[in-house]
């Protein structure tokens, strides 16, 4: 008998691994808001449940779906992408060496400078696109973590997930990826050699606006998601039940939203590339954006749907072609059905690397003809 072919990450999704609550047979899984559980008569909680900090059944359906379209042995949901990732930071442990990308997520990069060494890390930042530079950053046997973020935020820098993964192993170190912007739909980074993936689920994952959650993804549930499963039950970081409930319905149309926002950020990328307003389109799946040879080996089926461009007549235009849109929402955040658009400067602040004439896009679901006739007015004046 040949092995049943097995279930596409669309369907695993779709049906939330198909799990029917067994005692009332629901195609729905039910919201467990109770904080505390019985004991059985002889002191043991065999139900595995014992109070709502530490687990939470809810919170353990979300992680099973991620887990699946992950390809994850371990998954934590926490109550932010922040308490996710610092989490997996503060599992390593003071003494703990970090490289991280030059360009990221402006917030957590703020942390890893000016929080992170109060509890023991280091961090080195390290353009991680250029793998030369990250082989020579990695400090054998100190260097405990790289962490990257492909396409990343918001000039959508893309890194090589496979050749850091060697590279990080070759030090000693583990290779965590933050694949917000990616998604399991396109990228997977453990079947490319991470040891971790992490989410803003409060992103795709979710993909309404209306959640704010994290995820940690391993690729062994060993000592580092052991540390990171006790840091979310100490630390009270768990996400409260009836948001995972949300997570997971988000995540039954994630496939959809995902394939539908890219081939919108495609064809947006594209014409934005001709337009006269425009002095440069950031978009990993145009051919000539310096990613786009890594992009297109580790990003299956689309480049996502963030994009970046450059307004000709710097902040003050960029600010005022925000102004002037109207379907599109001004509005920070990333990831949800419906499009945005932000002045990234604005909201990053000094130090930031991001010019001051970009605009971020996240380009949603809509149709992509409304879309391009809004940010054409919006830009043309
Ligand atoms: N990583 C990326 C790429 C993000 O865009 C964000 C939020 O914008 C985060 C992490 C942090 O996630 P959260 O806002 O859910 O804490």
């Amino acid at each position: 008998m040949t092995e049943p072919r097995p279930l596409s990450p669309r369907t695993l999704a779709a049906q939330a691994l198909g799990r029917i609550d067994e005692s009332t047979r629901a195609i729905v899984p039910p919201i467990h808001l109770a904080t505390t559980f019985e004991r059985d008569p002889d002191n043991l909680y065999r139900s595995g449940n014992v109070y709502g900090r530490p687990d939470n059944q809810t919170v353990r359906d979300a992680e099973a779906v991620i887990g699946a379209l992950e390809g994850a042995a371990a998954t934590l949901v926490y109550g932010s992408g922040m308490s996710a990732a610092i989490a997996l930071f503060l599992s390593l442990g003071p003494g703990a060496h970090v490289i991280a990308p030059g360009v990221m997520y402006w917030a957590l990069r703020a942390w890893l400078a000016n929080e992170a060494p109060a509890f023991g890390v280091s961090v080195d930042f390290v353009e991680t696109e250029d793998l030369p530079a990250l082989a020579r950053a990695v400090q054998p046997g100190a260097t405990r973590l790289v962490w990257l973020e492909t396409p990343s935020n918001p000039l959508w820098g893309v890194s090589d997930i496979e050749s850091a993964a060697r590279i990080a192993h070759a030090a000693g170190a583990a290779l965590a990826v933050d694949s917000t912007c990616a998604t399991p739909i396109l990228t997977r980074p453990i079947a490319l050699g991470a040891d971790v993936v992490m989410h803003s689920a409060t992103k795709y994952l979710n993909g309404h606006s209306d959640v704010i959650a994290g995820a940690l993804c391993f690729a062994s549930d060993d000592a580092l998601s052991a540390r990171a499963r006790k840091i979310r039950h100490s630390h009270g970081l768990i996400l409260h039940p009836f948001e995972a409930f949300l997570l997971t319905r988000g995540l039954r149309t994630l496939d959809l939203r995902v394939r539908a926002a890219s081939d919108n950020a495609m064809e947006l990328a594209s014409r934005l590339s001709n337009h006269g307003a425009v002095s440069a389109v950031l978009y990993p799946g145009l051919p000539h954006h310096p990613g786009h040879a890594v992009a297109r080996r580790q990003m299956k089926g689309g480049f996502g749907g963030m994009l970046s461009i450059r307004v000709r007549g710097g902040a003050e235009t960029a600010v005022a072609t925000a102004a002037r849109v109207r379907l599109w929402k001004r509005a920070t955040s990333l990831g949800g059905v419906e499009s945005l658009i932000e002045h990234r400067a604005s909201i990053e602040g000094a130090g930031s690397p991001c010019p001051p004439d970009l605009l971020r896009l996240s380009a949603g679901i809509e149709d992509v003809e409304d879309l391009w006739r809004d940010i054409d007015d919006a830009l043309t004046g």
